[in-house]
C-alpha cells in the first residue's frame, strides 16, 4: 500500500489553514446564534464531514445536539450518479430546532437540496447549512435555506476532485489531516 505522503498532488489547504479557518467558521456561528431562544442541532452528512463536525462543534460555546444523516448518489467515481436519496436519517427531533447541516463540499447543490427539504418537512425553525468547501462552478441547483437560516462555507474550491479531511476517493484517503488533489495515475 502506498504510504499517504506520496499520494497527493498538490495540497490546496494545510491542517493549519483547516484549523484557522474553522476557528473562524465557528466564532462567526457562535456570533449568530448566541442568545438563540430554540436549541441548535447539528445534522453531519456522512460520511464525509465528519471530521469537520468534530473541529467545529469544539470551538462552540453552548451545548449542541448531534446526529447524522447519510445521503447516496456519488458512486466510488468521481462523479455523481444521479439523484440524492436519504439511506440513513437523523433520530433527533428537529420540530421547532435550530438545524445546521454540516457538509464537506457542496457540489451541483442536489444534496443539499434535497436535504433542506427532507429537514424542512420534519418542522425544523430554521435550516442553516456549513459547508467546509463550495464549488460555486459546479453548481446545478440554487438551495434555498429555511426560515432565519444561514449558509457558511470554510474556502471556495476551484473545480478539481479534491480528497482529504473527511473526502474519500473510493472511500479512501478521508484521513488526510489536509486537502489536496490526488496524483493522476491513483484514480481508477
Ligand atoms: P452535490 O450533490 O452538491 O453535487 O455533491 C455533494 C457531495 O458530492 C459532497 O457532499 C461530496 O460528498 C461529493 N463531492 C463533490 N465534490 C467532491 C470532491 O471534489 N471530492 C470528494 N471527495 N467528494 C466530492
Ligand atoms: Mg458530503
Ligand atoms: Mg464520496
Amino acid at each position: 500500500m502506498t504510504g499517504l505522503e506520496n499520494t497527493i498532488e498538490r495540497i490546496l489547504w494545510t491542517e493549519q489553514q483547516i484549523s484557522e479557518r474553522v476557528s473562524e467558521i465557528a466564532s462567526q456561528i457562535n456570533d449568530d446564534f448566541n442568545g438563540s431562544s430554540s436549541s441548535m442541532v447539528v445534522v453531519g452528512v456522512a460520511t464525509g464531514a465528519f471530521l469537520f463536525l468534530a473541529d467545529l462543534v469544539r470551538k462552540f460555546t453552548w451545548p449542541v445536539s448531534v446526529d447524522f444523516i447519510r445521503v447516496g448518489s456519488y458512486g466510488s467515481g468521481t462523479e455523481s450518479s444521479g439523484a440524492p436519496r436519504i439511506s440513513s436519517d437523523i433520530k433527533i427531533d428537529i420540530k421547532g430546532k435550530h438545524v445546521l447541516v454540516v457538509e464537506d463540499i457542496v457540489d451541483t447543490g442536489n444534496t443539499l437540496t434535497c436535504l433542506i427539504s427532507h429537514l424542512a418537512s420534519k418542522g425544523a425553525s430554521s435550516v442553516s447549512v456549513c459547508s467546509f468547501l463550495d464549488k460555486p462552478a459546479r453548481r446545478k441547483v440554487h438551495f434555498e435555506l429555511v426560515g432565519e437560516g444561514k449558509f457558511y462555507r470554510g474556502f471556495e474550491c476551484p473545480d478539481y476532485f479534491v480528497v482529504g479531511y473527511g473526502m474519500d476517493y473510493a472511500e479512501l484517503y478521508r484521513n488526510l489531516p489536509y486537502v489536496g488533489v490526488l496524483k493522476p495515475e491513483l484514480y481508477k
